[in-house]
């Protein structure tokens, strides 16, 4: 059910009401008019890296842009759209520049350069703060559809807004885009949203997304000729949308990091790869005698064949630069191959914070290989790996900075057994979330944990590397330095010792791995 208040649809009313006197001017039809017209949707979706991945190979948003102006060359009817997910994370997003941590603020002045025309709301849009994420929304020169998200202020909400030159601007719900083709004859675009609650944050509310498109849907239908969706939400809820609205002939999605094509009934549901690995180029035409809609589909490859968009490629490059400067402080080269990964190293939050995962596993091991103090076990959160992907193939320094951004320490510290279960304990109870633990050395589950095959004893002392963020407290609150169940802590103090940054722990490990 809807969760308005009636405040809150008289607000909605008004809203649509202003938006409507804005929108959907008629165009006048020439005797020339042949009435079809055809145009052109360049689609992406949870893109958090600006430049090229897998080594630069493929992706690549200057190699996007240069797509995106060939497509308009070909056809002045097209548009280039984001269905969400693109603040965060990245490791550029975690660095600091001009005083401030960079949050996104790389991709907007590549997203603006591009020219691209709009964005759908991704749940990644809110892991960074509601100040940072204002900050980005007013430097965006594109659209941000808010259809089933307002901002809570108080104990109120208000939509979404821009504010430039101190004025407010309201995000609105959806949009309707107006085409005419070189012959005059017009399409009424238009284009709702919806995005998923899956990790929601306390500035934003949410509504019920089916019931949010079903109002949206009654506003756009008298203003619109064709209307589709851009959306970020999972598969499974796209396609029940798809099902109910089958007038609707398209929804370009994202969440999922794989592309996806599913035909439901009428409509289509689409998703591109990640970081803009691939993106959706859609031909849709209509007629205007018959009312008929047909939507084809292009999955294309960004790849090195695709020559870069030079004024894109410029800030593309001014952003990377920023980020190589800050990993050199750490190691010598960022893009040496430092392993190999036959099989796919998982550092998704959706397995990551569920159970152990081969990430987890090399990176705790990469700790308890880094310990002076022959440790016996290692532990670190689950929520310090920040990357939610999957690392392949060859995988190079700055990969391991991607996955640990925000870096730390490991310590070796010597703790008692029946604090190592208590915070076993914890970490169990705390399955889905940040703080359940990746392991090296421990076994069992349940209360039945072992170290080394040795059941954990109450009374025993255990060497165990443990990163410095563990022991603040901030996940697992009795785990800190003044525990009377840590009987010793020893940090590094000089940057040669691997322990100083955990990535170089990693890293050196990888290599003996090779
Ligand atoms: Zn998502």
């Amino acid at each position: 059910m809807l969760q308005t208040s009636i405040r809150q649809q008289v607000f909605i009313t008004l809203f649509i009401s202003l938006f409507l006197i804005s929108c959907g001017t008629a165009k006048k039809i020439t005797s020339s008019d042949d009435g079809k017209i055809e145009i052109a949707i360049l689609q992406m979706n949870d893109v958090y890296e600006i430049s090229g991945v897998d080594g630069g190979k493929i992706g690549d948003l200057s190699r996007v842009a240069t797509v995106y102006k060939e497509l308009k060359q070909e056809n002045p009817q097209t548009m280039m759209v984001l269905a969400g997910d693109f603040l965060n994370p990245s490791l550029v997003g975690t660095m600091r520049y001009e005083g401030e941590r960079i949050r996104g603020r790389q991709m907007i002045e590549v997203l603006n350069a591009m020219g691209l025309d709009m964005v759908a709301f991704g749940n990644h849009e809110f892991d960074i703060s509601e100040a940072d994420l204002q900050k980005r929304i007013n430097e965006s020169k594109f659209e941000w559809l808010a259809t089933n998200i307002q901002q809570v202020c108080g104990n109120k909400e208000y939509p979404f807004y821009r504010e430039v030159n101190g004025k407010k601007q309201f995000l609105p719900e959806s949009k309707v885009m107006n085409f005419t083709d070189a012959d005059g004859t017009p399409l009424r675009l238009g284009v709702f949203s919806a995005v998923i609650n899956s990790n929601p944050v306390d500035f934003v509310h949410y509504y019920n997304a089916d019931s949010m498109v079903n109002l949206t849907l009654q506003d756009l239908k008298p203003k619109s000729d064709v209307i589709i969706g851009l959306t970020h939400l999972s598969m499974e809820e796209d396609m029940a949308l798809a099902q109910k609205y089958q007038s609707v002939p398209l929804i370009m999605g994202g969440h999922e990091h794989d592309h996806m094509y599913h035909n439901v009934g009428k409509s289509i549901v689409a998703k591109a790869d990640a970081n803009a690995k691939t993106v959706y180029i859609h031909r849709l035409t209509y007629n205007t005698k018959s009312g008929a809609t047909k939507v084809t589909s292009e999955l294309k490859v960004i790849d090195e064949e695709i020559k870069r968009d030079e004024a894109t490629a410029a800030i593309v490059d001014k952003w990377k630069k920023v980020l190589e400067d800050q990993v050199k402080e750490i190691v010598d080269d960022p893009y040496e191959i430092v392993y190999t990964a036959d099989e796919a190293l998982d550092g998704r939050e959706s397995s990551m914070r569920h159970r152990q995962t081969n990430m987890g596993s090399i990176f705790a091991a990469a700790f308890l290989n880094s310990s002076v103090k022959g440790a016996e076990a290692a532990i670190f959160n689950s929520g310090s790996v920040r990357i939610d992907d999957q690392l392949s193939g060859a995988i190079m320094a700055i990969d391991i900075f991607r996955a640990l951004p925000f870096g730390g320490s490991v310590y070796d510290i010597e703790m008692k057994g029946s604090l190592l279960k208590g915070v076993l304990r914890f970490s169990e109870k705390e399955k889905g979330k940040g703080a359940f633990l990746q392991t090296s050395g421990i076994t069992g589950s349940n209360g039945d944990w072992m170290v080394n095959g040795q059941k954990i004893d109450d009374d025993r002392i255990y060497k165990i590397a443990i990163t410095d963020f563990l022991l603040r407290g901030l996940d697992i609150p009795f785990l800190t330095e003044k525990n009377e169940g840590i009987m010793s802590i020893d940090k590094p103090v000089s940057a040669n010792d691997l322990r100083s940054d955990l990535r170089k722990a990693i890293i050196a490990y990888m290599k003996k791995q090779k």
